[in-house]
C-alpha cells in the first residue's frame, strides 16, 4: 500500500472509532457514513479537519455538524429503507447525503438559496439522485410532498414547529435540537402514535437556530 492509501484507510478507521465510542452503533448509520465522503461537503481553510470529530464553518454563517452528532440523529430516527425523510437545515449537504444512503427518498430544505445550490451539486456529482433539495423557510414544512415517515431538523427552535408535528405520518418520528440558540438546547425524539406524541429527551447539543424568512442571499 502506498502512504497516501494507508493514510486515507488510517483516517476511516479513526472516523469509524470516534462515532462509535461517542453511541453510534446501528451498523446500517456506520455504513452510510462510511460510504460518504464528509470531505468534499467541506470547502476552503477547513477541509484538512473534515475527518475530525467537530463542527465546522461552513458558508452563510452556518456550521456543519459534528459526525457523532449527525450519527446519534440518524440512528435514532431508525430509518427503513422505505421511508420518505424531510430535513430541516440542508446546510453543507453532508446530514442529506447519509440519509439518501438510508432512506427511499429525501427532501432537504434551507433558507439559504447559496447553500441548497451548493448541495445539489455535490449531490449530483456523488450521484446521489434521491435528494431533492429546496429553499423556503422549512419551518412550514414541505405540504406537497406530506406525510412524512421521517422528519430531522438540524437548527433550534424553542418549540417543534407545528407544521412539522402535521405532517409527520402516524407511526412517524422526528428528531430535533430544541431551546434558545444561546443556552441550553437538547436533542428530542418525538414519536407519533395513534394516541398523540410521545416525547424522549436525548442528549444536549448546541445548533444555529432554525430562523424566519429566507437567508439575505435568497
Ligand atoms: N444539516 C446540515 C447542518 C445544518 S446547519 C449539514 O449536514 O451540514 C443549520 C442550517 O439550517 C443552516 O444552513 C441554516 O441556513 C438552516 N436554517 C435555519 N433556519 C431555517 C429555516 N427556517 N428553514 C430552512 N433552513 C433553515
Amino acid at each position: 500500500m502506498n502512504d497516501e492509501v494507508e493514510e486515507g484507510a488510517q483516517r476511516k478507521m479513526q472516523f469509524l472509532y470516534a462515532l462509535r465510542s461517542k453511541g453510534v452503533t446501528d451498523n446500517r448509520v456506520l455504513e452510510a457514513m462510511e460510504a460518504v465522503d464528509r470531505g468534499p461537503f467541506i470547502k476552503g481553510l477547513f477541509s484538512e479537519r473534515a475527518y475530525e470529530d467537530m463542527p465546522l464553518p461552513i458558508a452563510c454563517g452556518q456550521t456543519i455538524s459534528q459526525p457523532s452528532v449527525v450519527g446519534l440523529m440518524t440512528q435514532a430516527l431508525e430509518i427503513s429503507p422505505r421511508d420518505k425523510v424531510l430535513e430541516i437545515g440542508t446546510g453543507s449537504g453532508y446530514q442529506a447525503a447519509i440519509l439518501s444512503k438510508l432512506a427511499r427518498r429525501v427532501y432537504t430544505i434551507d433558507r439559504h438559496r447559496r447553500l441548497v445550490h451548493e448541495a445539489r451539486a455535490i449531490f449530483a456529482e456523488l450521484d446521489l439522485v434521491n435528494i431533492t433539495a429546496i429553499t423556503a423557510d422549512g419551518s412550514f414544512g414541505l405540504a406537497e410532498q406530506a406525510p412524512f415517515d421521517r422528519i430531522i431538523v438540524t437548527a433550534a427552535a424553542e418549540d417543534p414547529p407545528g407544521p412539522l408535528l402535521a405532517q409527520l405520518k402516524e407511526g412517524g418520528i422526528m428528531v430535533l435540537p430544541v431551546g434558545q440558540s444561546d443556552s441550553v438546547q437538547h436533542l428530542i425524539r418525538v414519536r407519533k402514535t395513534a394516541d398523540g406524541l410521545e416525547y424522549d429527551e436525548m442528549r444536549s447539543v448546541r445548533f444555529v437556530p432554525l430562523l424566519e424568512g429566507l437567508g439575505k442571499d435568497g
